[in-house]
């Protein structure tokens, strides 16, 4: 498929659908803007190469009603600032104001059609709804990762109406799938795939889609004590899944019938109950007492887990290894940070993606010491996972 540089967008009318769904706080300001900052290479290529861009995105869960708190009027200001181009928004998502204000749209300008999910066929994947958002430009652009994972009106339906000379991906769409490539199917080895978070249960999926791909699986974070637990260990009162007990072994199993080597932690921070205040003791993972839970990794574990990490040519981190929202108990994912820092500098290739390791990345401001931060979690874990994107698949019919 043809990358956007191989077009040239002079004097065309250019849709992009983009993932602005920001958050904001109680005033409608946005807190974060990387998502905003992440599309903008796309936006001016169209712009700088003559063309106008018509803009569509959702922004919460309005769920086909038009809320004003989720009008991206709230918003449009932000948006143009952070572009530095007024950024116009239309009354209505598809109808007569939109119509309208594209057609009057003049090269070099930009147009940002209302909430895509003010209308109920956007996430129905309604074809008629998606046949008159086509209607509106001469090429479509997809540069929305975040909502990848959505077969949606506007992320993938619409692709059917253009052929391949009207349509490609847009620059942070290519970059994310790039870097999910390179982890699970053009690595240099070794390669580690570092999962953490609470329950295994929401990880069992990407463990297995990721098996075949990785050298070294270190397992950390609330996970870790279902496995412990089914080897046989005291957890004392650490969080686990009863009832995957013996997933856990079986994936243990698979892990050695394809030669990945798994690390779990072999001490913890344990705690006496669930806060930042409580009564802490480092103990062995095997023997933490009754009352008492593992809230972190131990020394002995970063020690180790650091050691294979600085090793890797290729990293890929989901899930902190600690309760890192507590100061006391984010020393774990704070050093698995900087071991992935220090190998990346010494030239592996490191992916953090999905959910709240990027939350932990961004706190810690490990951001700019790993070679890349996925800006999508539904999406990245889905393509972890081993799922074909909708919005990836409809491109590419
Ligand atoms: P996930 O969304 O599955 O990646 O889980 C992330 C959450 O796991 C974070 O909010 C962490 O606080 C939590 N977590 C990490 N380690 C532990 C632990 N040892 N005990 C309980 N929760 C944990």
């Amino acid at each position: 498929m043809k990358t956007i540089e191989d077009f040239n967008f002079k004097d065309k009318k250019v849709l992009i659908r983009v993932d602005f769904n920001v958050p904001q706080d109680k005033d409608l300001n946005i807190t974060d803007k990387t998502r905003i900052k992440s599309a903008k290479p796309t936006i001016m290529k169209v712009l700088e190469d003559g063309g106008s861009v018509i803009l569509m995105t959702h922004l919460g869960r309005p769920k086909g009603e038009a809320k004003d708190e989720l009008s991206l009027k709230h918003i449009a200001e932000a948006i143009s600032d952070e572009l530095g181009i007024v950024v116009e928004v239309s009354d209505d998502v598809v109808g007569e104001d939109a119509q309208r204000k594209v057609a009057a749209l003049k090269p070099g300008s930009v147009l940002m059609l209302e909430n895509m999910r003010f209308r109920e066929e956007e996430e129905e994947g309604d074809e008629d709804f998606a046949e008159q958002l086509a209607k509106l430009g001469d090429f479509y652009i997809n540069d929305a990762f975040g909502t990848a994972h959505r077969k949606h009106a506007s992320t993938a339906v619409i692709a059917k109406y253009f052929d391949e000379d009207h349509k490609c991906f847009g620059m942070l769409m290519e970059k994310e799938l790039k870097a999910i490539d390179k982890v699970l199917h053009n690595s240099e080895k070794p390669v580690t795939a570092i999962l953490g978070g609470a329950k295994v249960s929401s990880k069992i999926t990407i463990i297995d889609n990721i098996l075949p791909a990785v050298d070294h699986l270190i397992i950390g974070g609330g996970m870790t004590f279902t496995f412990i637990k089914a080897k046989g260990g005291e957890i004392g009162d650490s969080i686990v899944e009863d009832d995957k007990l013996d997933l856990a072994l079986d994936i243990l199993k698979q892990a050695e019938e394809q030669n990945v080597q798994v690390h779990l932690p072999v001490d913890v921070i344990a705690a006496d109950d669930f806060n930042n205040g409580a009564k802490t003791e480092i103990v062995g993972v095997n023997e933490i007492p009754e009352g008492w839970q593992g809230l972190d990794i131990g020394p002995k574990s970063i020690e180790q887990f650091s050691d294979v990490i600085k090793n890797s040519k290729t990293i890929l981190w989901n899930g902190p290894v600690g309760v890192f929202e507590f100061d006391n108990f984010a020393t774990g994912t704070k050093a698995i940070g900087d071991a992935i820092g220090d190998a990346t500098k010494n030239g592996a290739f490191s992916l953090v993606g999905g959910g709240d390791s990027v939350a932990a990345v961004k706190k810690f401001g490990f951001e700019d010491k790993v070679s890349y931060v996925s800006t999508g979690g539904g999406a990245m874990l889905e393509s972890l996972e081993g799922i074909k994107l909708p919005g990836v698949a409809a491109m590419e019919e």
